[in-house]
């Protein structure tokens, strides 16, 4: 069998939700499981994190699934409404959709849910992707307090740049100006604000990147933060290769050596999930000790620096990400994000549950 998987740890994702909490003060936990639990398999999430006060996802299907495994918790739908005919399945499911635009207000108005709907109403506080604007708020709270089917309203934002130094205040500041008036509850955090600013708790916070053991932060690490990775790709060396001066290794030959040195074939590619375009110099783990990959990754193999593993060989274990090599390295070295990472694990990569 091709030697590549993925372990997925359940007691690291109960660790980093018990971490979610301790910042989250009296505030209310969803756990957001959109995007297959950032790769990490929705009803593993759903196991490993029983004890979320609620979960969070994107569409009516992952929903729909979490009941079907059981949740009771509150299921948020982070994108709210995409048409009329969901409003149905979210009464009978009690799913609590955000109202992003006006024309969700108009299809609830056509539509009233068969029993009233918990409602999160979104406002855009300068992200500019989703919301309606701050201004002219009163008359939106006004008018989904007046339709029929609405059981009660939480607002809403979401933070552009938690995750750098502008920060949060410049969205959070006039959000909470123009909301006070209204008496409702609110919520405003990602892992980022979660993290680093404790007033952004409100009534509910929303982590997801953390619960799976990623840090949003590129100044500090997982590990600062007290997170435990939950996933690690790994996999062998399938192949052994000796260069000599001036030869080079793989597609485009990216990669060529100034010495006469072993480069180590790992199974594993982009088809895989791994970023096509980390460049040489990557940091991967080789039997424990860290290496770096060497030109192009391919699609179903790429190369590493054997240089300091005189005995490595085929069978030899190498980590891609996780358990000692943190995906964030991995990521700033190739130009993405964990989160990407994270939820382009691809399908085809076998994954065994650990503890
Ligand atoms: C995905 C998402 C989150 C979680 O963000 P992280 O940065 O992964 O913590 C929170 N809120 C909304 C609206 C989201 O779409």
């Amino acid at each position: 069998m091709r030697p590549i998987k993925a372990r997925i740890s359940v007691g690291a994702m109960a660790h980093n939700l018990r971490v979610a909490r301790r910042h989250a003060g009296a505030a209310r936990v969803f756990a957001v499981v959109k995007a297959n639990a950032y790769g990490h398999g929705l009803s593993r999430a759903r196991r490993a994190m029983a004890a979320a006060d609620g979960f969070a996802v994107l569409t009516l299907e992952e929903a729909a699934n979490l009941r079907l495994m059981g949740v009771e918790q509150p299921i948020l739908l982070l994108e709210g409404l995409f048409g009329a005919d969901e409003i149905a399945t979210c009464a009978e499911l009690d799913l609590w959709p955000v109202l992003h635009h006006a024309a969700q207000l108009d299809w609830l108005q056509q539509l009233p849910p068969s029993r009233p709907l918990q409602i999160f109403l979104k406002f855009d506080s300068g992200m500019h992707r989703l919301g309606f604007p701050l201004d002219g708020h009163a008359a939106i709270v006004e008018r989904v307090r007046a339709l029929p089917g609405v059981a009660g309203i939480t607002l809403m934002t979401h933070f552009a740049q938690a995750d750098e130094a502008a920060g949060v205040a410049w969205q959070l500041h006039p959000f909470l100006r123009e909301m006070a008036g209204h008496g409702l509850q609110w919520t405003s955090a990602n892992s980022a604000a979660l993290l680093r600013y404790p007033e952004t708790q409100g009534g509910w916070v929303r982590p997801g990147l953390m619960l799976y053991g990623a840090s949003p932060f590129t100044d500090t690490s997982a590990d600062q933060l007290g997170l435990k990775p939950a996933m690690t790709l790994q996999s062998e060396l399938i192949g052994v290769q000796a260069l000599q001066p001036g030869e080079g290794v793989g597609y485009g030959q990216l990669f060529r050596a100034d010495r006469a040195m072993r480069v180590g074939i790992v199974a594993c590619g982009y088809a895989d999930g791994y970023p096509r375009h980390a460049p040489t110099g990557t940091p991967v783990l080789v039997n424990g000790r860290a290496s770096r990959t060497l030109g192009r990754v391919s699609m179903d193999m790429l190369c590493v620096d054997l240089s300091d593993s005189p005995d490595a060989g085929i069978g030899t274990p190498v980590v891609l990400w996780g358990d000692g090599m943190p995906v964030d390295a991995v990521a700033a070295a190739a130009g993405t994000s964990s989160y990407e990472l994270l939820c382009a694990l691809a399908a085809r990569v076998p994954v065994e549950e650990t503890e």
